[in-house]
């Protein structure tokens, strides 16, 4: 536990040239950390248009605490990653300013560190 360090999360879009520092990771279902990633049913109800957003960040908050119960490794690791120095940076591919997971998963990722005795602080993309 470190009190000195902040761990630090932030968001990229896929394709993006990373600071070093930064730790990149693809959080999408496609190529990505399918245990951070949304399922593709919401994915296609929301870019379908048959899901609103709010109804989407809330299934995917619900999924996304199980995957903290069920895949703690997971989200240790990256607790770790961050207490260690590196950026957290969740890479997606939709494009800037538009709604996306990643900036759910960030809040998320936060509250996990705060939950673990960590400080944690998102800085915007
Ligand atoms: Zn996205």
């Amino acid at each position: 536990m470190s009190e000195e360090t902040a761990i630090l999360i932030t968001t990229a879009r896929i394709g993006d040239v990373l600071p070093t520092e930064f730790l990149g990771l693809d959080v999408t279902q496609k190529s990505g950390i399918k245990t951070l990633a949304p399922p593709w049913w919401i994915i296609r109800d929301y870019k379908s248009g048959k899901m609103p957003w709010a109804e989407y960040a809330g299934i995917y908050h619900q999924l996304m605490r199980r995957s903290q119960a069920e895949h703690f490794d997971v989200w240790d690791s990256l607790v770790e990653a961050g207490a260690a120095g590196k950026v957290l940076c969740l890479q997606c591919y939709c494009r800037r300013g538009a709604h996306c997971h990643r900036h759910l998963l960030a809040q998320m990722i936060k509250e996990y560190a705060m939950a673990a005795g960590y400080e944690a602080r998102i800085i915007e993309e």
